[in-house]
């Protein structure tokens, strides 16, 4: 088992007052792994693939809040309406309209975030600015909560580029919770720019290899 229990307990003391949520991404990770994360009192998982999250819930406890941090298709948005807690990558008013689908026929109301482009990968997905406060038909969507933003940096060692685009998606954030109330969740952080991504005001952190060691 690779799991740091260390660096779990470290993080945690670290986030204690600070209002600041921790998901624990365990993508290509087992079971056990997840448990002994979960027997230390981590509820909050984070998973990228459908047919991997839809096998580990089945497999795991009823109470683990389910975050979807993947790039979503359309198509497989149905098997985890009926239990996901939030979905954190949606990049396009189309699969908003799949989810808000897929929800209303189960009576549901599904928690979601838009994902923003900050980066300068264009192979990273999300809306721009632009089309973000383009979105005027959020309020239609009745099985929706758009419940806040996510994004993710460049991956480089540039720090101060890493901050600037944190920083610029905090703006957005700022902005888009003006007018969307229900917009709190602001989900920035990994492994390995969190201190950043926290110092410049995200309230979730999405944290993987720093728990569970790095992925083959
Ligand atoms: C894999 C992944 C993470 C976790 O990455 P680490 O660097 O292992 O902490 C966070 N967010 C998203 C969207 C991911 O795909």
């Amino acid at each position: 088992m690779s799991v740091n229990k260390e660096n779990y307990s470290q993080l945690v003391e670290n986030l204690t007052n600070k209002q600041v949520q921790l998901v624990a991404v365990s993508k290509t990770k087992p079971i056990e792994d997840i448990l002994a994360l979960y027997n230390l009192g981590q509820r909050d998982f984070g998973e990228n693939y459908v047919q991997e999250l839809v096998d580990k819930e089945a497999a795991l406890p009823k109470d683990i809040r389910w975050h979807f941090i993947g790039h979503l298709q359309s198509n497989k948005v149905k098997y985890i309406v009926p239990f996901v807690h939030l979905i954190h990558g949606i990049d396009s008013f189309k699969l908003l309209k799949e989810v808000n689908k897929q929800a209303a026929k189960i009576n549901r109301t599904v928690n979601c975030l838009l994902q923003i482009h900050i980066a300068e990968e264009t192979t990273k997905f999300g809306f721009d600015e632009d089309e973000l406060f383009k979105l005027n038909d959020l309020a239609e969507l009745q099985n929706i909560r758009v419940t806040g933003l996510m994004g993710m940096a460049s991956f480089t060692d540039n720090k101060q580029k890493v901050r600037s685009e944190f920083t610029t998606l905090k703006k957005l954030f700022n902005q888009f919770a003006e007018k969307y109330s229900n917009c709190t969740i602001l989900s920035m952080g990994m492994s390995g720019d969190y201190e950043i991504a926290m110092e410049e005001g995200s309230n979730l952190l999405r944290i993987g290899s720093l728990l569970f060691g790095e992925r083959v």
